[in-house]
């Protein structure tokens, strides 16, 4: 069982997570593989794509390149951790997988779904999350969480206007239009301890929990 979480800036999708693994460990004991992107646990190839990708004094990144070291990323993550682990049976957690890419670089980015659709199907031969938690929330709302809580991001993330998160936004909408039976859609404008118990419930089943 493959499961993702997305969501844009400020959606609680760290702090959910944390608190779904702290809830699943105990059951799943070594079946639970948890691991995020870019890069991915077990995955040096794909740490060190993620470093670059990520790498502040780099700042002039063609959006394109940006756009293939993620796939490229993801493609090597794929085939050391996520492919071996679903291999065994186990249950595989990721923050973030290619719908992140379809959001970020396709809509932020202004590249086209499309086209970063192509590219991620070709890098991940079609793998594709049994279920993705989606962490939904209004951009200006996420946006304002984090001006409120984490100055640490704050200048980071004044770099993109509300229009570019708007775009991320939008493009995941239209990715859970077209995917109902696998996007399990969160309000994730409600109290945390909401968006937790919310989140848990939808998985279960998934999990046969
Ligand atoms: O998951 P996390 O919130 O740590 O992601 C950090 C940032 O990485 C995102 O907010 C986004 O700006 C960026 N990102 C991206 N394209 C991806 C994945 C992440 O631009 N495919
Ligand atoms: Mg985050």
């Amino acid at each position: 069982t493959f499961i993702t979480f997305e969501g844009p800036e400020g959606a609680g999708k760290t702090s959910v997570l944390r608190a779904i693994v702290e809830r699943l460990a105990p059951l799943l004991d070594d079946q639970l593989v948890l691991t995020r992107e870019p890069g991915g646990k077990g995955s040096p190839v794909a740490e060190a794509i993620r470093d670059l990708v990520l790498d502040p004094n780099l700042p002039s990144m063609d959006a394109w390149t940006e756009a293939l070291l993620y796939a490229a990323s993801r493609r090597q993550h794929l085939v050391d951790t996520v492919l071996p682990a679903l291999a065994e049976d186990k249950v595989v957690i990721s923050d973030r997988y290619l719908d992140s890419s379809i959001a970020y670089q396709g809509g932020g980015r202004n590249l086209g779904v499309d086209a970063i659709t192509t590219i991620n199907r070709f890098a991940t031969n079609g793998v594709m999350p049994t279920a993705t938690v989606y962490l939904d929330i209004r951009p200006e709302v996420g946006l304002r969480r984090i001006q409120e809580h984490r100055q640490d991001e704050v200048n980071r993330l004044d770099v993109e206007a509300l229009s570019f998160h708007q775009r991320v936004a939008d493009a995941y909408h239209q990715l859970a239009e077209q995917s109902p039976e696998r996007f399990l859609i969160i309000n994730a404008e409600q109290d945390l301890a909401t968006v937790i118990s919310d989140t848990w419930t939808a998985l279960m089943p998934i999990l046969g929990i």
